[in-house]
């Protein structure tokens, strides 16, 4: 009698959750990491929107126009 094992996690397909990208806010420039501007409104972790002259929080609105 010869056992049949199933064989496991062969068939299971890895869904490919997109994990949070606020990773990508933080740049790395030699041994130092900068960070986006966080809203104000928001608090630290809600980053603003980089736009051609303005941020702009997508969560509640705030805009904040780069000055030159
Ligand atoms: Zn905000």
């Amino acid at each position: 009698m010869a056992d049949k094992k199933p064989v496991k996690g062969q068939s299971k397909q890895k869904k490919n959750k997109k994990p949070s990208e606020r990773w990508k806010k933080y740049k790395v420039q030699g041994d130092k990491v900068t960070a986006d501007k966080h809203c104000p409104k928001c608090g630290p972790g809600n980053f603003l929107g980089t736009h051609k002259d303005r941020l702009h929080c997508g969560t509640c609105g705030y805009t904040e126009f780069l000055k030159k």
